[in-house]
């Protein structure tokens, strides 16, 4: 037996980190055992799926880099296959024809909450069975009326529901289309997954798709229902507790590496490990870790745990993701040095790309002006001449390397009885146009000679005309 697992996302929206949690264990477990994980468009809601929310959820996939052994389907293609499934189960007597009108469901419906029972369709039409009324008519399920459903939860454990809790669910519409809860069923009846993995607000559903797949003589997966993700204050996550899309967290300025990192760590521990490899993910991940109860979403260790991607990932493949938040600079990176260089003298001092390429841009840029509170303190009378001492220098230098470079201000600051900071800040504030950056022997031998000089010759320019 191939373990096969789903991740079945409807289209109604961009991939949120709910979903994403999901796409995530489904995936691990599958890779884990070596099995097959299926990507399964649910677009049958045509009023509510779009195009660009199917592409903005394979984009977010691919960014993640959750690849998918099969699909995407698309519940769309393959109605003929649902109906075929609907027509079974009718003619086995599993199903039947309701032909009960809004009207009389919502008397019943009235007459049981006003008798404190609780609202489930009465089986009134049970009789009609799989005889075509003329008149419109939904197709129902014709769940079992006695004993229980007993689902093994791989999360939360054993939930027993007893049969008369249920209802005879509609399983087609009167326009013939399937419901949900039947479209679902066909499709993991016919991909052979062996583990459905999804969030528990689907645990309602599960007894009923049970119920349906023993009809159909269907062996019947195991189950496994994520707790909720919340907001740090409790309630479920949702857009007011900042970004939930995935993509917006690539906007700003995140590692796929780090989101996946925090997102496995969102209600499953292995001991109290908390930065994983994918492949150490893939090597641990187990369902019976999973924890039952909801976990809250926490910007903070999301963001530590960024800023370790930055500082540890190989700089080559940091640089490919900076390259993106560059590019939305409108820069041209091929207008200053090798992005991988830029990462390594910059992952210190960022959290994010964003802050990284923010940072960056005096690499690529001229810059307008200085910042004004750097440019005042450091840009002081007799700076010019320090600056210009820099520049002669500079230009003299047979080869442009930190080393050099540092030499060249340590010894001017020494000739000249000065503080370092008295020499390095007003060059610092010349070619980067503020107060911070990088250790500036090493910032300086990635701008470049001709940057350099270029940008302390203006600066002395400056600092004169101001005086
Ligand atoms: N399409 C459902 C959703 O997006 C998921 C169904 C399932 O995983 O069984 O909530």
């Amino acid at each position: 037996m191939t373990i096969t697992t789903r991740f079945a996302p409807s289209p109604t929206g961009y991939l949120h980190v709910g979903g994403a949690r999901t796409a995530l264990f489904s995936w691990l477990y599958a890779r884990k055992h070596g099995g097959s994980f299926i990507l399964r468009i649910e677009d049958t809601d045509l009023e509510r799926s779009s195009q660009a929310s199917v592409d903005a959820i394979l984009q977010g996939m691919e960014w993640l880099g959750l690849d998918y052994d099969q699909g995407p389907y698309y519940q769309t293609q393959r109605f003929d296959r649902y109906h075929a499934i609907i027509g079974q189960l009718l003619e086995q007597g599993h199903a039947y024809y309701c032909t009960c009108s809004k009207d009389e469901l919502e008397q019943l419906r009235a007459e049981q909450m006003a008798n404190k029972e609780k609202p489930r369709y009465n089986g009134k039409c049970r009789h009609i069975g799989n005889h075509k009324p003329e008149q419109e008519a939904v197709v129902r399920f014709k769940n079992p009326q006695d004993g229980v459903v007993v689902i093994d939860d791989l999360v939360k454990g054993e939930i027993v529901v007893a049969n008369k809790e249920l209802d005879d669910l509609v399983i087609a519409r009167s326009d013939g289309s399937p419901t949900y809860n039947l479209t679902v069923v066909v499709d993991d009846m016919d991909m052979q997954i062996t583990h459905v993995i999804r969030g528990d607000d689907h645990i309602n559903n599960t007894p009923r798709q049970m119920n349906i797949l023993q009809a159909l003589g269907a062996s019947v997966p195991q189950y496994a229902h994520l707790p909720m993700i919340l907001g740090a204050d409790g309630a479920r996550l949702s857009k007011r507790h900042g970004a939930v899309s995935v993509m917006q967290f690539r906007d700003d300025g995140y590692l796929p590496e780090a989101l996946l990192n925090y997102l496995v760590r969102l209600g499953w521990s292995h001991g109290d490990q908390e930065v994983f490899s994918i492949a150490e993910m893939v090597q641990y991940f187990d369902l019976a870790d999973v924890n039952g109860s909801a976990s809250a979403f926490n910007m903070d260790k999301l963001l530590w745990l960024n800023h370790h991607y930055i500082m540890n990932s190989d700089p080559a493949l940091v640089a490919r993701h900076l390259a993106w938040h560059i590019a939305q600079l409108g820069i041209d990176p091929s207008t200053g040095p090798c992005l991988t260089e830029v990462v390594k003298i910059q992952r210190e001092r960022c959290k994010t790309l964003v802050e990284m390429a923010a940072a960056s841009e005096y690499f690529y840029k001229e810059f307008d002006g200085y910042e004004e509170k750097a440019a005042k303190k450091n840009f002081t009378v007799g700076s010019d001449e320090v600056l210009a001492q820099l520049h002669g220098q500079f230009s003299e230098l047979s080869d442009w390397q930190s080393e050099s470079l540092h030499q060249v201000i340590i010894n001017l600051a020494e000739s000249l009885g000065l503080s370092l900071g008295k020499v390095a800040q007003p060059l610092r504030v010349a070619v980067c146009g503020s107060g911070v950056s990088p250790a500036i022997d090493a910032t300086l031998a990635l701008l470049g000679r001709e940057k350099t000089l270029a940008r302390i010759s203006r600066a002395v320019d400056v600092i004169r005309a101001r005086a």
